[in-house]
């Protein structure tokens, strides 16, 4: 809940406005798990509070820690024993933090081990908090940078998406400013026009991953909904009003969207939008049967794109021995309990 969310909550059973922020401090700054530890209440209020509502939970189900990179992956079981994914990732300029905002997803992306596993259910906005919390106690650090890159499509989920960026960069709460969050989303075209409007700081990161409907609706379904023409066009639109660069994701998976041909006609799309192309070799995940692209390929098409005026560049990847990519650890819970 915001303040001002709580201020109406706390009236409604008869409180003065005032115990909004004291609450608000406890959970976004003391990242208290239950109201008994908000101990400049009174007795009387935590009993209400504990009647009427409950504080969202992250609780680590299972952690992974890679030996080359520290890089830290966990499965996080919600109040209501929903999994989810998070990562934690170190670079020299601090931590950054790749979360969830679904349990599972609709969109069904042919590449993807969540969209493999189907969709459970959208989290709240406190729901995305607390994978943040759970993740800055259990390491004992403060994390710089946050990326919506987790399991799910934030699109999906846009209310509590917008929430949850409100809530994470409010002084009184993490206090992570928008300039350091990053949404990213398979191409819900209607949604990157409304987020437009709102003009936040953000980066929005669109994933791509192919250069054309034929390669795009074989591998991300969304695409028959949102065809490239449309997607590019309120991206355009989305870097117009915002006057921020848009990162194009595309993961570059062998024999399937990695060609120079496939480059050419990449750059013909991209033309003239402010906008950065990250090219990442595809995690192969169990049963899909892709293979990633090898380093000539990735370096063939990257030099391509810079060369014509798209910047561009390689991904490194982070964690590979862990499944650190988005929906692996689950989906391999999953398979272990059935
Ligand atoms: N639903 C959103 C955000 C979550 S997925 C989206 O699709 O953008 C985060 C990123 O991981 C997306 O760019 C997605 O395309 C990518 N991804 C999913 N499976 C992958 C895989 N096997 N290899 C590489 N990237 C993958
Ligand atoms: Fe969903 Fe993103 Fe995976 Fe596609 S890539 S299935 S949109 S999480």
């Amino acid at each position: 809940m915001s303040i001002k969310e709580l201020e109406e909550a706390l009236s409604s059973i008869g409180e003065p406005k005032y115990r909004a922020k004291q609450i608000f401090l406890w959970l976004h700054k003391k990242y208290v798990q239950s109201f008994d530890e908000m101990l400049n209440l009174s007795k009387n209020l935590r009993e209400k509070l504990k009647e009427n509502y409950y504080i969202s939970d992250s609780a680590i189900e299972k952690k992974l820690i890679s030996c080359y990179d520290s890089t830290v992956k966990y499965l996080f079981s919600l109040n209501d024993g929903e999994y989810v994914e998070a990562v934690l990732m170190s670079y020299h300029h601090g931590y950054s933090a790749c979360i969830s905002t679904q349990a599972g997803c609709k969109m069904g992306c042919t590449f993807c081990a969540t969209g493999q596993g189907g969709f459970r259910r959208s989290l709240t906005a406190g729901e995305m908090l607390s994978q943040l919390q759970t993740m800055e106690k259990d390491r004992n650090v403060r994390i710089s940078n946050v990326v919506l890159m987790g399991m799910g499509e934030p699109l999906d989920n846009y209310d509590n998406v917008i929430k949850f960026l409100h809530l994470v960069s409010d002084d009184d709460g993490m206090n992570i400013g928008m300039r350091h969050i990053a949404v990213s989303t398979c191409g819900l075209a209607d949604k990157i026009r409304a987020l437009a409007d709102l003009k936040l700081q953000i980066t929005l990161s669109v994933s791509l991953h192919a250069p054309n409907d034929e390669i795009r609706s074989a591998t991300m379904p969304v695409n028959k909904r949102f065809p490239i023409d449309e997607l590019l066009s309120s991206c355009r639109e989305y870097a117009d009003k915002t006057g921020r660069r848009i990162t194009f994701e595309y993961a570059m998976i062998a024999e399937v969207n990695d060609s120079i041909t496939c480059a050419a006609e990449l750059c013909s799309r991209l033309k003239g939008m402010l906008c950065h192309v990250n090219l990442i070799p595809v995690n192969e995940v169990d049963k899909t049967g892709y293979k990633k692209s090898g380093k000539k390929s990735l370096n063939a098409f990257c030099d391509y794109l810079n060369s014509h005026g798209i910047p561009a560049t390689i991904r490194r990847t982070l964690g590979s021995d862990i499944n650190a990519s988005c929906g692996q650890l689950r989906g391999r819970v999953k398979d272990a309990e059935s």
